[in-house]
């Protein structure tokens, strides 16, 4: 469904992704993961035609994106990493005007909004400005939005950040089911909880390049160690966040003359 082909993206000759290709099929998810600044978003940007690839292509069921945006976004969804909604709307008059920018009938669309937003534990606050939501509330506003159209492929950008513990448990069992109804799942995380539970396959990226591609299990079987925690440390050579703490507190502590 989703293709990636040699993509790379290049900010004023400093490369933020270099030569990532990857298949993403129907009723599949996978999980993109990298620690902060490893090109994540910038992958993303290029996944929902945002911005163009320095290098390579796009391809959604064989057609580079770029030829008929239009008609490719009709069947993305996409749940951004920083909630940045019209804050002046309500829950239920921001799920509207995106679906009547998507081409949807009014009435279809205000049961399905009103549904959703009580699916999500919004239905008490439909009708309030989305100025007064917390961050949880607003990104499950977004992620409403993204599933309003049904639409074929998802795109998950840090879904969980600022979500509660009840909401992230749905949201985890929300994808099973997503991927079951055959919906083809890119999901972006700087961290590995969920991701060993719900993804069928996991690329870590490390300063924009692939470097692993594999089953969850096969991960953490081919590199030996016991969690993909592990395995994500070890990929990506994560500083020994005991030693910055300690760093951190050794430095707070010098004492000003
Ligand atoms: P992630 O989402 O994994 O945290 P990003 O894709 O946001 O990483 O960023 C990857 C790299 O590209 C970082 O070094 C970041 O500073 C750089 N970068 C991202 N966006 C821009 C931009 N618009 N201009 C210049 N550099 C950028
Ligand atoms: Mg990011």
């Amino acid at each position: 469904m989703l293709e990636l082909r040699n993509v790379s993206k290049t900010y004023r000759s400093i490369p933020a992704v270099e030569d990532v290709s990857f298949l993403l099929k129907e009723g599949e998810v996978l999980g993109y993961l990298g620690p902060n600044g490893s090109g994540k978003s910038t992958t993303v940007k290029m996944v929902i035609g945002m911005i163009r690839p320095t290098k390579g292509e796009v391809l959604f069921d064989g057609r580079e994106i770029h030829h008929d945006l239009a008609q490719y976004r009709s069947q993305l969804g996409y749940v951004p990493e920083e909630a940045q909604v019209y804050t002046h709307l309500s829950g239920l008059e921001y799920l509207q005007l995106i679906g009547r920018l998507r081409g949807m009938r009014e009435g279809p669309l205000e049961d399905k909004a009103r549904t959703l937003l009580q699916l999500l534990s919004l239905e008490a606050a439909q009708y309030s400005p989305m100025s007064g939501y917390s961050k949880g509330m607003k990104q499950r506003v977004l992620i409403a939005a993204a599933l309003l159209h049904d639409p074929r492929l998802l795109v998950f950008d840090e879904p969980l950040s600022g979500l509660d513990a009840v909401t992230s448990r749905l949201f985890k069992d929300l994808l099973v089911v997503l991927a079951e109804e055959g919906k083809a799942i890119l999901y972006i995380s700087h961290v590995m909880e969920v991701v060993e539970r719900v993804c069928d396959r996991v690329i870590v990226l490390a300063k924009g390049k692939v470097v692993a591609d594999a089953a969850p299990r096969e991960l953490t079987q081919l590199m030996e160690l016991p969690t993909l925690e592990s395995v994500f440390a070890q990929l990506v050579k994560q500083t020994d966040t005991m030693t910055v703490a300690r760093d951190v507190v050794d430095t707070m502590k010098v004492l000003h003359d």
